[in-house]
């Protein structure tokens, strides 16, 4: 699908970079508590980014997917755990706004369904907030793992189960969740838009290593919805989107990543220059490297994201998003090590910004897709297979 031609991504690309510093000073205390950002979502909120991907008639910006990524990579250059919360909520909004009308159309969409997505996307623009709870304990984010059920109830439906590792959870306004239809033989799973609230309990479960500030905690869901909260308005979309238009699953962390690896750069600079380690070349040569690497990765990403906006759910695009992820991933995690290591011992006290982007920075390879499994994609691709089918077990 062409970039949108009434956005404002520009605009939003500005605010983004205005907030992103007033972000890195809170970071260290969110990351200390383990605590959602709240004063960071008030101020994305007041800036109108809760709409960056609504489109301009439903009163947001309209940001195509690189200009998402462009707003994405300047928030995690302030706060990792802001941007990746932030990422969910775009992922979200982003697969409402731009998956194809003529598409869901052809798939059975009711007219009903149109009518459910723009009040979900103005409510967005209004300052609601999105989570995605896919995960799941023991099976990951892989949809054929799902264990979370829905059945037929009244004119709606019921789902029940429990999710995990949900940034945002208690803070979210609704919940995208992902379930597996009990009555069918099929394995159908859906999406459905959970709003917060009855039958959605949060259990304070997230005290990892790194993004701590993103409250990953797990969600149980025993939840009673109407019609409207099935995404797309036909049931089994889930596997469906996730292989023809990975982007939203696969390639918009890799921006918020490239932010995180941009961010080690800039706080070893600053970390080195105070030392006044500037003149050891061994250490402006770990910063020359990981400076390069983060350029290349951001070009990976910048190339993927045109792609995308381009040629949605094309073969070259698609390859593009997993490559964009395997990068930025694989990036931030060696980039941080090898500059901590530049910077030395001090760096690494609790509070010191490289240990917390150190921390922060070892979760990218570990998001879906995993960089063993875009590695594992990509080389199947490359050997001229069917990189979502040639697998001993399900890609998702
Ligand atoms: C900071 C952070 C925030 C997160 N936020 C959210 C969120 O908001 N919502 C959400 O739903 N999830 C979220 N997650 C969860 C995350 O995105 C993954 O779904 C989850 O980490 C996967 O579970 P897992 O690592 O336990 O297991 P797995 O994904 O099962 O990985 C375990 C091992 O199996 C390998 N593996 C996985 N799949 C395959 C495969 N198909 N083929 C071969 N090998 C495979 C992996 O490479 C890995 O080595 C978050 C994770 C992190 C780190």
């Amino acid at each position: 699908m062409p970039a949108p031609t009434e956005s404002r991504g520009g605009e939003a690309l500005a605010l983004a970079r205005e907030l992103a510093p007033r972000f890195a000073e809170r970071a260290a205390a969110h990351d200390e508590r383990g605590r959602f950002p709240e004063a960071d979502f008030a101020e994305l909120r007041a800036a109108g980014l809760t709409g960056l991907m609504v489109p301009a008639r439903l009163g947001g910006f309209g940001a195509s997917f690189a200009e998402y990524a462009a707003v994405a990579a300047a928030l995690a250059r302030g706060a990792g755990s802001t941007a990746l919360i932030f990422n969910m909520h775009a992922s979200v909004t982003g697969a409402l706004a731009q998956t194809p009308e003529h598409l869901v159309r052809a798939l059975g969409a009711p007219e009903s369904f149109f009518a459910a997505r723009d009040k979900a996307l103005e409510a967005a623009a209004g300052g609601a907030l999105y989570a995605v709870a896919m995960s799941e304990r023991g099976g990951g984010s892989r949809l054929s793992k799902t264990t979370t059920a829905y059945r037929r109830s009244g004119d709606g439906f019921r789902i029940t189960g429990a999710k995990a590792f949900v940034s945002g959870s208690g803070h979210a306004d609704a919940y995208l969740v992902t379930a597996r239809d009990t009555e069918s033989e099929e394995p159908l799973v859906s999406h459905f838009l959970v709003p917060a609230g009855a039958g959605v309990r949060v259990e304070e479960t997230w005290d990892s290593l790194g993004m701590r500030a993103t409250g990953s905690h797990d969600v149980h869901f025993d939840a009673e919805v109407g019609p409207d909260a099935l995404l797309g308005g036909v049931e089994g979309l889930a596997l469906l989107l996730a292989e023809a238009m990975p982007q939203w699953l696969v390639a918009s962390y890799a921006a918020v990543y490239t932010g995180v690896a941009r961010a080690a750069v800039d706080a070893a600079c600053d970390h080195v220059r105070g030392r006044g380690l500037d003149g050891l070349a061994p250490v402006r040569a770990r910063i020359g490297r990981a400076e390069a690497a983060v350029a290349a990765a951001e070009l990976v990403v910048a190339e993927a994201a045109r792609r995308i906006d381009a040629d949605p759910g094309e073969d070259a695009t698609n390859r593009w998003v997993w490559r964009a992820k395997l990068t930025a991933g694989d990036t931030a995690f060696q980039v941080a090590s090898s500059l901590l290591e530049a910077a030395g011992t001090g760096a690494s006290r609790r509070g010191h910004p490289l240990e917390r982007l150190y921390r922060d920075a070892r979760c990218g390879a570990l998001q879906p897709a995993t960089s063993d499994v875009c590695a594992d994609w990509l080389g199947a691709a490359a050997l001229g297979g069917d990189p979502d089918r040639d697998t001993a077990v399900p890609r998702w």
